[in-house]
C-alpha cells in the first residue's frame, strides 16, 4: 500500500497547518518564506494542487522537495489495470516537458549570468577610484555596466519573457565580445 500523494508532499514541508478538510498551509520551500505561503489541496481523486502565494512555480516547488509532477498523482486504480487514462497520459508528459524545459532555461539563465558577472564585476573594479581620464576611455563600459546589470536582474526574474529577451541579448552581446 503507497502513501497517498498529499502524505508524502506534507511530510517533507516545514510549518504544516490543517486549514480545513483537504487543506493546508505550509512555509515555502522554493523561497525565503516566514509566513506560511503554501497552499495545499487535496482534490477528490487524491491530486494534490499546490500554490505558493508568493508566486514561485510549482515546478520550483517539486525541485525543492525532491519531487515530481508524478508524485501529485495517485496511482491509477487496480480496476482499470493500473493504466492511465489517455487523458491522463497526455496531462503527466506536458507537465514532464513542461518541467523540463523550466529546467533547462533556469540552467541557461544561471550559466549566462555566471559569465555576465565576471564582465560586471571588472567593469567595476577598472571604474574603482577612477579619474575623468579613465572615465572617458572607458566610457563604453560606463555605458554597458547599466544595461549588463538589467541583464542580470531579468536572468534572476521568475518571468519568462524577461528571461528569454536576457537570454537573447546577453548571449548574442557575449559572441559579440569573443569574436
Ligand atoms: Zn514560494
Amino acid at each position: 500500500m503507497t502513501a497517498r500523494p498529499v502524505e508524502t508532499v506534507l511530510s517533507r514541508l516545514r510549518g504544516v497547518r490543517e486549514v480545513g478538510p483537504g487543506r493546508w498551509t505550509a512555509l515555502c520551500p522554493a523561497h525565503e518564506d516566514r509566513s506560511p505561503s503554501l497552499s495545499i489541496r487535496e482534490t477528490s481523486n487524491g491530486t494534490v494542487l499546490l500554490k505558493c502565494h508568493a508566486g514561485c512555480p510549482t515546478a520550483a516547488v517539486l525541485t525543492a522537495l525532491g519531487l515530481s509532477w508524478r508524485d501529485l498523482f495517485s496511482a491509477p486504480l487496480p480496476g482499470r489495470g493500473g493504466r492511465l487514462t489517455r487523458a491522463e497520459r497526455e496531462a503527466a508528459r506536458r507537465a514532464e516537458v513542461e518541467a523540463e524545459l523550466r529546467r533547462r532555461i533556469e540552467t541557461a539563465c544561471d550559466e549566462l549570468h555566471r559569465r555576465l558577472c565576471v564582465y560586471v564585476r571588472a567593469v567595476n573594479f577598472a571604474l574603482l577610484d577612477a579619474d575623468f581620464e579613465t572615465y572617458e576611455k572607458l566610457a563604453y563600459w560606463v555605458h554597458r555596466r547599466e544595461w549588463l546589470e538589467h541583464l542580470l536582474d531579468s536572468l534572476e526574474s521568475r518571468d519568462a519573457e524577461a528571461q528569454f529577451w536576457a537570454l537573447r541579448e546577453g548571449t548574442r552581446w557575449i559572441a559579440s565580445q569573443n569574436s
